[in-house]
């Protein structure tokens, strides 16, 4: 019933060139990739010719961010919803932890984020995650749940068909520590319960959970055949289009 989502996240990787090299190098391997969705998300700069090469393919194409502003207007550096739009993509990750750790990102902004996205057609991967200290703490729970209530505060039952939830723990990204697949079950069970709660039982059935955090070709297997785990975003392993390719083809 959800169609699984994978998804590459090349952060601040990649001049225009090398971005267009491995979105070309990517296409062939994942063409027969009809099981799942197939999304990277390259730099800003490198956003438009990335989609125009892309054009007919199966990979879709996100940003990394957006603004929370929907106006046009005097906001040096932001680049809007529509503006990504226009460019020909179809998807934003928002509150990825690396801006909420480095940038100041707080919950009422990854809020406004999603909004913009929706209201200009984008959907919106919404990352949620905890630390070290807050697992170990045994706060996980509570601040994944603050961190999702935040994110999705305000958004209709028709609003979530185009939000995509990733989970992400701070402490499993880019360290080589993935969460052992029932870590990550125990968890992405957890959101979908309080999916359920904020949205009601139908919106948390069709909410695609995706995990993130060191995922690779080694590992993608046991985390996919978990249940409630409905894809991934992938960062280091979605640098290179053959190791990427082997996390899009893991059936
Ligand atoms: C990420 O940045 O979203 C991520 C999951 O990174 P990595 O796969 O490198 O841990």
């Amino acid at each position: 019933m959800r169609k699984p989502v994978i998804a590459g996240n090349w952060k601040m990787y990649k001049l225009l060139g090398e971005a267009v090299e491995t979105a070309l190098a990517l296409k062939p391997l994942v063409a027969n990739a009809n099981h799942c969705e197939v999304v990277i998300a390259p730099v800003f700069t490198a956003l438009k010719t990335v989609c125009d090469r892309l054009e007919g393919s199966n990979i879709k194409v996100a940003a990394q961010n957006c603004s929370t502003e929907q106006r046009h207007g005097a906001q040096t550096g932001e680049v809007s919803a529509d503006m990504i739009k226009d460019v020909g993509a179809s998807h934003v990750i928002v509150g990825h932890s690396e801006r909420r750790q480095f940038y100041g990102e707080r919950d009422e902004a990854v809020n406004l984020k999603a909004i913009a996205c929706l209201n200009f057609g984008l959907t919106a991967i919404v990352c949620v995650g905890e630390n070290l200290a807050e697992r170990e703490s045994g706060r996980d729970e509570t601040v994944v749940e603050t961190q999702l209530s935040g994110a999705l505060e305000g958004l209709t039952v028709s609003d979530m068909e185009r939000i995509i939830i990733a989970y992400e723990p701070v402490w499993a990204i880019g360290t080589g520590q993935t969460a052992t697949p029932e870590q990550a079950q125990a968890m992405h069970r957890y959101i979908r319960r309080t999916l359920e709660n904020l949205q009601g039982k139908t919106v948390a059935e069709q909410t695609r959970i995706l995990y993130g955090g060191s995922v690779k070709p080694e590992n993608i297997k046991g985390l996919m055949v978990q249940p409630d785990i409905d894809g991934t975003l992938v960062g280091g392993a979605s640098l290179d289009a053959e190791s990427f390719a082997g996390i899009v083809n893991y059936k």
